[in-house]
C-alpha cells in the first residue's frame, strides 16, 4: 500500500480557492504542508493543522524569483525537502489585447507561469537525490482552448502545459512525475471577481451573472469543486499515478469536449 503520510507538500497561492483545497486532501492523507500566497495565512495554516500535519507558511510573492528561492530554502529548513510541488499561484487579467496594461502581461505571465520555472529549477535536484517526486502544475482549460478578453492568462497557461511536457520529458526515466491539471469554471475568488464584474456590467444579479458564466462554456452548468480537484492532485500523488507524465488533465464539466 503507498503512502504519502509524512510526505512534504508545497502548494504556492494555497492561502484560498483551489491551493487551499488541494492543501486540505493533502493534508488529510498525512502529508505536512508549505503554505504560500497572500490573504489570511493564519486561517488556512490553522485549518492545516487540524488535520495533525506540520505546516508553515512563506509569503513570497510569486513574480520575484528571489523570494521564491528564498520559499524554497525556508521550505526544507522549516517542514523538510520538497516532495511535492504544486504550481498553483495564478492571477487573472481581463481586457481586449489593444488595451491589456503592459504590466498586467508582464504579471500575469509570471506569477502563473514564470514562477513554475523557479520552483521546478530549484526542486528537481532533491527530488532525484531522493528519488521520487511528484509535480503538479496549475494550468486550466485555457492552457487548451482560448477564450476572448483572457490573452495573457491563456497564453501563460497553454506555456504552462508546454513546460509540463518538457519537464516530464526530462524526468521520464525517474520516480519524479510531472503534470497538469486544466479545471474549468471553479468557484473560488478569482471567478466570484469575474462574476461580480459580469453583473455589474450587465445590471443582473450575481447568481444570474454565474449562471450566465457557466452556460456559456460549461455543459454540465456546475461549478467545479476546490475539493474535486484537490482529490485528482492527490490520485496524481500516489503509485497508482506514476506513469501519468506529461498529462494536461481536464476537469471542466465538458468544456473542451465541444
Ligand atoms: P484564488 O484567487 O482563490 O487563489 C489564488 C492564490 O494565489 C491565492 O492564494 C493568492 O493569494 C495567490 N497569489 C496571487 N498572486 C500571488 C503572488 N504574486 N504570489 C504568491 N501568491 C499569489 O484563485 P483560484 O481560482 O484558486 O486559482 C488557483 C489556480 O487555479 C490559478 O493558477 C488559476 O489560474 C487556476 N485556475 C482556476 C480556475 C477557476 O475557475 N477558479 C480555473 C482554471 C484554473
Amino acid at each position: 500500500m503507498y503512502t504519502l503520510q509524512g510526505k512534504t507538500a508545497l502548494i504556492t497561492g494555497s492561502t484560498s480557492g483551489i491551493g487551499l483545497g488541494i492543501a486540505i486532501e493533502l493534508a488529510r492523507e498525512g502529508v505536512n504542508i508549505v503554505l504560500n500566497g497572500f490573504g489570511n495565512a493564519q486561517a488556512a495554516s490553522d485549518l492545516i493543522a487540524s488535520f495533525d500535519v506540520a505546516v508553515a507558511y512563506h509569503p513570497a510573492d510569486m513574480s520575484k524569483p528571489s523570494e521564491i528561492a528564498d520559499m524554497m530554502a525556508f521550505a526544507s529548513q522549516t517542514v523538510g525537502p520538497v516532495d511535492i510541488l504544486v504550481n498553483n499561484a495564478g492571477i487573472q487579467h481581463v481586457a481586449s489585447i489593444e488595451d491589456f496594461p503592459p504590466e498586467r502581461w508582464d504579471a500575469v505571465i509570471a506569477i502563473n507561469l514564470s514562477s513554475s520555472f523557479h520552483t521546478c529549477r530549484l526542486a528537481i535536484p532533491t527530488m532525484r537525490e531522493r528519488g521520487w517526486g511528484r509535480i503538479i502544475n496549475l494550468a486550466s482549460v485555457h492552457g487548451l482552448v482560448a477564450s476572448k478578453q483572457k490573452s495573457a492568462y491563456v497564453a501563460a497557461k497553454h506555456g504552462l502545459i508546454g513546460l509540463t511536457k518538457a519537464v516530464a520529458l526530462e524526468l521520464a526515466q525517474t520516480p519524479i512525475t510531472c503534470n497538469a491539471i486544466c479545471p474549468g469554471w471553479v468557484l473560488t475568488p478569482l471567478v466570484e471577481a469575474q462574476i461580480e464584474a459580469r453583473a455589474g456590467a450587465g445590471g443582473i444579479s450575481v447568481e444570474e451573472a454565474g449562471h450566465e458564466l457557466l452556460a456559456e462554456k460549461q455543459p454540465s452548468q456546475e461549478f467545479v469543486t476546490v475539493a474535486q480537484v484537490g482529490k485528482l492532485a492527490a490520485f496524481l500523488c500516489s503509485d497508482a499515478a506514476e506513469q501519468i507524465r506529461g498529462a494536461a488533465w481536464n476537469m471542466d464539466g465538458g468544456w473542451v469536449a465541444q
